[in-house]
């Protein structure tokens, strides 16, 4: 008699005990658990705390990255934008220090401060754009449009900065008949734009940036910018996507440039859900290419 009351009120300790651990893990709020088998509960108690303890784990992980990953964001962001403003500020103040006087002067440096401010809101710009991507912000419109004329409107627009370089742009082959694809057509010319911004960029002298555009597989095209400019050496290539990422920060630098284009331009393409592909080797040129549905 006194072993069944004894083992009873053990029996009912345990389970109040364990009845507080599964109040306590509000999570755990849907566990079944029964006052009649103790002892496999104990098993399931254990296995899904377990469980447990390995997703909050999880959590704390992501989250810890996402905080270093803004940390990190908001210091390339002042420091992105710190240059250009101290070059307009410096122009400024040498132009109210006296500088002002002598025109050829003065107008050197007005020149050269608007040139800052038009780097800082290009900068913005990108950000905004880049934000407005990462908080999955931009609706795309798509709808069915030529991409053989978007790439001829993406030269017209970019062979004045071709031709200070004497680069030049052009197709692989002759494109006689519209090829139809389905997408953001705006979107889509950002990422052509940024690809042959760069392309003249990291180019050579008297380069050739091509773009071809091909069938992939039965609803598929591939779109390839290749130019044989100063190319990038493999180990960078897996981070050329990355905000902010230059390969050589002090050459870039005097090509201007926010470090945003590509993880723009892999934003974009992602929100399409296609793929963007990248093939360098230095000093011999890079290749660019990306996949589009075609419309029926
Ligand atoms: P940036 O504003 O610096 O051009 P991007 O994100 O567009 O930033 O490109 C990141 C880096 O990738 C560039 O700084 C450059 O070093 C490298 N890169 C991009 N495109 C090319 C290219 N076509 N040829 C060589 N290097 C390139």
């Amino acid at each position: 008699m006194s072993f069944l009351v004894t083992q009873y009120r053990v029996e009912n300790f345990i389970y109040k005990r364990i009845n507080q651990i599964y109040k306590d893990l509000t999570l755990l709020e849907s566990a079944s658990f029964s006052k009649e088998s103790i002892t496999t509960d104990m098993a399931t108690l254990t296995k899904q705390i377990d469980q447990y303890a390995k997703d909050k784990k999880l959590e704390i992980e992501t989250l810890k990255v996402r905080e270093e990953y803004r940390k990190e964001f908001m210091g390339n962001v002042s420091h992105e934008l710190k240059t250009p403003l101290f070059t307009v500020q410096g122009y400024l103040e040498t132009l109210l220090d006296g500088a002002m006087e002598d025109p050829n002067v003065a107008d050197k440096y007005l020149k050269r401060a608007t040139k800052g401010v038009e780097r800082l809101v290009y900068i913005v710009d990108d950000l905004d754009m880049i934000t407005k991507l990462e908080v999955g912000d931009l609706r795309l419109d798509v709808k069915n449009f030529d991409i053989v004329a978007l790439v001829e409107g993406v030269f017209d627009l970019l062979e004045m900065k071709a031709s200070k370089k004497k680069i030049t742009l052009t197709f692989d082959t002759d494109y006689n008949e519209p090829i139809l694809v389905k997408g953001d057509q705006e979107r889509i010319q950002q990422v052509l734009t940024n690809l042959v911004v760069n392309s003249i960029k990291y180019g050579r002298e008297k380069g050739t940036t091509e773009i071809s555009i091909e069938r992939l597989i039965k609803n598929k095209v591939i779109v390839r910018v290749t130019d044989n400019g100063e190319g990038i050496e493999t180990k960078y290539i897996p981070r050329l996507f990355e905000r902010f990422f230059r390969v050589d920060k002090s050459g870039s630098r005097k090509v201007g440039g926010s470090g945003l284009g590509l993880a723009i331009v892999k934003h974009i393409i992602e929100a399409h859900d296609e793929k963007i592909y990248v093939e360098s080797e230095i000093n011999i040129g890079s290749e660019f290419s990306f996949t589009l549905e075609k419309a029926e």
